[in-house]
């Protein structure tokens, strides 16, 4: 009579214990919308003619880079979430090895180890030459 109910079966995981729970902290996160440092300010109270069309591009240019680069992130992590549900994470995605728990606390969304995530940026690297 354990109560298993909302506890995360861990078998075959190999991540440092609370790396799903930060990861799904961290979906959480990136799903909210970045909208409360607005509703914080009383600037939008200005109307909108008071900023000129520039200033306004640029605002939304910032915005729609942020939003990729936020889903980009939640990608990453909605595919760490799903390793761990397949109780592949913490598993190296090129050479099957174990990812290092040290590297998995700073981390926790990766799919490589140290030595393949290393050689995969050196390629690049020499690709973008
Ligand atoms: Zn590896």
């Amino acid at each position: 009579m354990s109560k298993m109910e909302d506890r995360v079966s861990v078998e075959g995981v190999h991540g440092p214990p609370g790396s799903l729970e930060r990861l799904l902290f961290r979906r959480r996160t990136l799903l909210c919308k970045p909208t409360s440092h607005r509703e914080n300010t009383n600037k939008e109270e200005h109307p909108i003619d008071e900023l000129d069309q520039a200033t306004i591009l640029t605002i939304q240019k910032i915005e729609f880079n942020l939003d990729r680069k936020r889903a980009c992130e939640l990608r990453r992590v909605q595919g760490a979430i799903e390793r761990w549900e397949r109780g592949t994470y913490g598993r190296c995605a090129v050479c099957d090895e174990p990812i290092e728990k040290r590297r998995l606390l700073v981390v926790a969304e990766t799919e490589f180890c140290l030595d393949c995530k290393q050689t995969l940026e050196r390629r690049e690297h020499e690709y973008s030459h």
